[in-house]
């Protein structure tokens, strides 16, 4: 099978491999679509302590074509969206409910093959099948079950207002994923007018560039001030839109040795919470419910289809945000 694979830190190469196969309790997925993700650049980097060589891709869409000894409910021919997360089950983190925080922890795309290739073998437990979804669409699956699991962390409140900066691809999910678990508004903040644009479609009350006044549309500051950049500055500026009581999260993927400054008076003041939330954790149900509903729309997001043989360039669009209008790159093998 062809396979796209990081030999090591910035070398890519289209390779052909033996198509793995289903072994017990597995099943084979014939990849239909593989989201391109910011972690995928780290991990073409050197990043994340990759262990090369690898087949990165881990938001993965496809249908079963091989269902190993063992497994039970799943059958050739169905479609399924990937949980990438392999947990022991074992562990303290997984005796505590928190996969993604595994001793053992193990990824496909990550650790793992993934899915940037023909073929990828997956736990049977790690495929859930889907129904009434391109398999474009349920690439979406595994994004969206993260953003599930910061919308988890979060806990909205019924009629809360929030401030949300980025509309990336997983800034526009989180903006929807918002407005279906109980915020009111939501107003986006991006630089790039195209994305403010699509924000607006999919039910932001406002979208603005940064820098331009918030202050009037809550005058006594947000509930839930969001960030999907990753932008150190930006979350530096995040406690000052947070109305008391306000809680701030942190979703983007910062550089690990960023640092940033705020008033821990402030915080204790001002009644604020700082809330993380990592990868996903049991969430990709959630993020089914959303798509199948129809509640959260992806394919406005979708700005490429491309061949394995375009990862490299997939790869450039995530190193350059802006670059070719790009928001949401599919590989489909
Ligand atoms: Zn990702
Ligand atoms: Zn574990």
């Amino acid at each position: 099978m062809r396979a796209a694979v990081i030999t090591q830190p910035k070398t890519l190469q289209l390779e052909n491999l033996e198509a793995p196969q289903a072994g017990f309790g597995q099943v084979r997925v014939r990849v239909g679509a593989t989201g391109v993700c910011g972690t995928d650049l780290h991990l073409y980097e050197g990043h994340f302590h990759a262990r090369l060589p690898l087949v990165p891709g881990h938001e993965i869409a496809g249908v079963v074509d091989q269902v190993g000894p063992g497994v039970a409910g799943l059958a050739e021919g169905q479609v399924v969206a990937l949980d990438p997360v392999i947990a022991c089950g074992q562990c303290w983190a997984c005796r505590r409910g928190q996969r993604q925080h595994c001793l053992h922890f193990e990824a496909l795309g990550v650790t793992r093959a993934g899915g940037f290739a023909e073929y990828v073998v997956a736990p049977a437990q790690n495929a859930y099948p889907v129904r009434g979804l391109s398999v474009a669409e349920a690439a979406f699956a595994e994004p969206l079950g993260c953003v599930a699991w910061g919308i988890q962390r979060l806990r909205p409140e019924p009629g809360s207002q929030a401030l949300l900066f980025g509309a990336g691809p997983i800034g526009l999910l989180l903006l929807q994923a918002l407005l279906v678990s109980g915020v009111t508004r939501v107003v986006a903040v991006d630089p790039v007018p195209e994305r403010r644009e699509l924000a607006k479609r999919l039910g932001a009350w406002q979208a603005l560039a940064p820098g331009e006044p918030v202050r009037d549309l809550a005058p006594h500051g947000f509930d839930i001030v969001a960030e999907a950049t990753g932008v150190p500055a930006v979350v530096e500026s995040m406690p000052a839109y947070a109305a008391v009581g306000g809680k701030l999260l942190i979703f983007g993927v910062a550089p690990e040795a960023a640092r940033v400054q705020l008033s821990p008076y402030d915080i204790f003041q001002r009644d604020l919470s700082l809330i993380g939330s990592f990868s996903l954790n049991g969430t990709l149900p959630v993020a089914l419910q959303w798509l199948e509903s129809g509640r959260i729309q992806v394919k406005p997001l979708i700005s490429h289809h491309l061949p394995l043989e375009a990862l490299h360039q997939a790869l450039a669009y995530k190193e350059h945000p802006g670059m070719g209008q790009a928001l949401k790159v599919l590989i489909e093998p």
